[in-house]
């Protein structure tokens, strides 16, 4: 099928290009083990988005969306000695895992996690204290909502990113009508005209499926 082909593909390129990390490997597990759903990056998004973020030299970071803490992982990974990571994340008992995980791979001095919901916790935080780099993945119908707040969070020139933007290629068909599309498509509708940013749709294949990532710039 196609998920194998695209499966073997990130298999083998990240033979090459990914380093075995301790701290990732036992994240992997210790969520598998407190029954977390398998809805991380994958391993070569992780690091392409630690990449992103050492590019621009990012030293502020918010995520809307921990989980397990694995993406906050390479994150925290790419940021220098005195970066910080802020993560934000609704449920009490991933937190609980996401501190596990990070403790476990060293880098929990680098990361605050705020527990609550996202659109109330983004309320919270100042608009004085921007962030470099801002990556959006968790309930995919409140999008909009967390875009319009990582707006105000991040700093002109810096980096939105929205995940999970592809959804096996539906957002393109009405005949889709499930929220998680719509959230895609309502996200769409207020770019079309909006001043702020400037972005594009990136399209990837890999053992996580058929997706993709909202790329923009804040102007
Ligand atoms: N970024 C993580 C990674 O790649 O390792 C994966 C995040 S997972 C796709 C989405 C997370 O968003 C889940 O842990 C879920 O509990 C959380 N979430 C759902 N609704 C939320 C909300 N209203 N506020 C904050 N987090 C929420």
């Amino acid at each position: 099928t196609d998920q194998q082909i695209w499966t073997r593909e990130d298999k083998y390129h990240n033979s090459f290009l990914l380093k075995h990390d301790d701290g990732i490997e036992k994240a992997v597990a210790n969520s598998a083990k407190n029954g977390l759903a398998e809805i991380a990056v994958s391993a070569a998004q992780g690091k392409f988005l630690a990449l992103l973020t050492q590019s621009i030299k990012a030293k502020r970071i918010l995520e809307v969306g921990t989980l397990g803490g694995y993406s906050a992982i390479w994150f925290a990974r790419a940021l220098p000695d005195d970066g910080e990571l802020v993560t934000l994340e609704l449920v009490e008992s991933n937190a609980k895992v996401a501190r596990e995980n990070l403790e476990a791979a060293g880098v929990s001095s680098k990361v605050k996690i705020l527990v609550g919901a996202a659109v109330d916790t983004l309320k919270t935080l100042p608009t004085e204290e921007k962030f470099d780099f801002v990556f959006i993945d968790a309930d995919k119908p409140s999008n909009l909502k967390y875009f319009i707040e990582a707006k105000r969070l991040v700093r002109s020139g810096g980096i939105i990113i929205v995940d999970n933007i592809g959804r096996e290629g539906k957002v393109g068909d009405a005949s889709h009508q499930e929220p998680k599309v719509q959230g895609v498509r309502d996200l769409l509708a207020a770019l079309k005209d909006d001043p702020d940013v400037e972005a594009t749709s990136i399209a990837t294949v890999g053992e996580k499926g058929y997706d993709g990532f909202l790329y923009s710039i804040r102007k």
